[in-house]
């Protein structure tokens, strides 16, 4: 389970951030949901430890995250860019998780005549782990290519594939289809659903779009200027909003 308690940001003069507390579940599927600015990325962002609050406190399971220590090995994070090096393959790519821990694991092992013990062994496992995690994914057959070869879609799964090779206990994704077409965001939406189902981690979903949200989430945090307005399963947003911008905003009758 993850706990939010006050959470403040602001850059420079303006506050992003206005005192977020919210508690998530495992194993949950909660969207951030709201307009462009409001301050998703940035509350994503601080949950990855890659930005730090101001104040308030951020636990996951049983560590605080206090910021720009990646030590939550946990916790991965989908780009919205995909954020994937264009001179690497994509099996390469996948792998770059993996050969990170190798090295950190490199750091603590003693070196034997100038070979790291068991090395072989662990490029191996990469190797079976990064072609499995291709193949659940449906791009088994594209593992040589880079990401130039690619279309959208493909590069989608190739980022979601990267996260998805450390078993992480918490996905953070950042409007991971916003750079699709309308048809294959569709189609993703139920395999990003899928794989939720599947893996059984929470996930905290990042999106401006609300049938997106309301169609993948428990729970959805409506987010409107750097405070969530209100934190609801899907219908009861859509039947009963609190407040009058969020009825507009998830374009209730109300
Ligand atoms: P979008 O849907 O467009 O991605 P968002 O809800 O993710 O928007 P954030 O990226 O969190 O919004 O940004 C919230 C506000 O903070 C914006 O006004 C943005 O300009 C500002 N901001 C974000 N990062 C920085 C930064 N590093 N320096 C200064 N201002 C920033
Ligand atoms: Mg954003």
């Amino acid at each position: 389970d993850i706990h939010l308690d006050q959470i403040t940001k602001s850059f420079g003069p303006t506050p992003v951030l206005r005192g977020i507390s919210l508690a998530i579940e495992k194993g949950e599927f909660l969207t951030l949901l709201g307009p462009s600015g409001c301050g998703k990325s940035t509350l994503l962002r601080i949950l990855a430890g890659l930005e730090v609050q101001d104040s308030g406190s951020v636990r996951i399971g049983e560590s605080l995250v206090d910021g720009m220590r990646p030590k939550l090995r946990d916790v991965a994070m989908v780009f919205q860019s995909y954020a994937l090096y264009p001179h690497m393959t994509v099996a390469a790519n996948m792998a770059v998780p993996l050969r990170m821990r190798q090295l950190n694991a490199w750091q603590r092992l003693p070196i034997v005549g100038w070979v790291v013990p068991g090395t072989r062994r662990l490029s191996a496992e990469i190797d079976a782990e990064v072609d499995r995690t291709a193949r659940a994914l449906g791009i088994g057959h594209l593992l040589s290519r880079k990401p130039g070869q690619l279309s959208g879609g493909q590069r989608q799964r190739v980022a979601v594939g990267r996260a998805m090779v450390r078993h992480p206990a918490v996905f953070l994704m950042d409007e991971p289809l916003s750079n699709l077409d309308a048809k294959l965001r569709v189609q993703m939406r139920a395999e990003i659903k899928d794989l939720h189902r599947r893996l059984g981690v929470t996930f905290i979903y990042v999106t401006h779009d609300q049938a997106e949200a309301m169609t993948l989430s428990d729970r959805v945090a409506v987010m409107l200027d750097g405070d969530l307005i209100q934190v609801a399963p899907p219908q009861e947003i859509y039947a009963d909003p609190d407040d009058r911008r969020v009825a507009e905003f998830v374009g209730s009758p109300k």
